[in-house]
């Protein structure tokens, strides 16, 4: 299936569709956060949202509204008014879905929405859960927050493992383990992303897993 989107009578290809997820709970309720991101030659769609699933496999035939969404859910940094997602197949690595939807004017002067419509074959990828401490590489799963975001209009709670352990905390002075698999790292896998560690760091360990942030929060 070829992925294309329509706005205003103008329909572009997409290509690069990803859909990147989480577990969340919103009201309580058990489910998944997904961030979808695709884009065209012009054109730059990206939108997130929640739906009750225990396994990404369960957002097949869901419909997900979006109301409110604000900058989680544009075209070309055009906010959606209203959108509807609807999820078509998803298994564990692909995903076909459609989207319905009215964007807000590029002028703010003028009031008219303008229609989407878009088609999208993406890639699935769930986050990469961190579990060790970046510092010494013990495992911090004890060490989860639970924190509360609105994504997509949806009030969510997702769980948070902190990027360092308590004994580190304060102490470490750069990545040394991954904390995807806890493998340390060896010279010239740690790089920092300015002039200096003030941005932070990149890094990514022997098995692939890369991370890139900060040894706070
Ligand atoms: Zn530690
Ligand atoms: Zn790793």
């Amino acid at each position: 299936m070829g992925s294309y989107l329509r706005m205003g009578g103008e329909e572009v290809d997409l290509v690069g569709g990803r859909l990147l997820w989480q577990r969340g709970s919103c009201m309580g309720r058990g489910g998944i956060v997904f961030h979808l991101a695709a884009h065209g030659r012009r054109r730059m769609l990206h939108l997130s949202g929640w739906a009750p699933a225990e396994r990404v496999e369960d957002l097949t035939g869901q419909t997900v509204k979006l109301e409110a969404s604000g900058p989680d859910a544009a075209v070309d940094g055009r906010f959606f008014a209203t959108a509807a997602i609807r999820f078509g197949r998803v298994v564990e690595a692909r995903a076909i879905l459609s989207i319905d939807g009215e964007v807000e004017p590029m002028d703010l002067t003028s009031d008219s929405l303008s229609s989407v419509e878009a088609d999208v074959a993406c890639a699935v990828e769930g986050v990469a859960s961190r579990r060790f401490c970046l510092g010494c590489g013990r495992n911090v799963e004890q060490f989860a927050r639970d924190r509360d975001d609105y994504v997509g209009g949806y009030r969510v709670r997702v769980s948070v493992v902190p990027v360092l352990c308590p004994t580190c905390e304060g102490v470490a002075d750069a990545p040394r383990h991954c904390p995807v698999c806890g493998t340390a790292y060896v010279d010239g896998e740690v790089h920092t992303l300015g002039d200096d560690a003030s941005l932070g760091y990149t890094a990514t360990c022997s098995e692939g897993h890369t991370f890139s942030g900060q040894l706070t929060g």
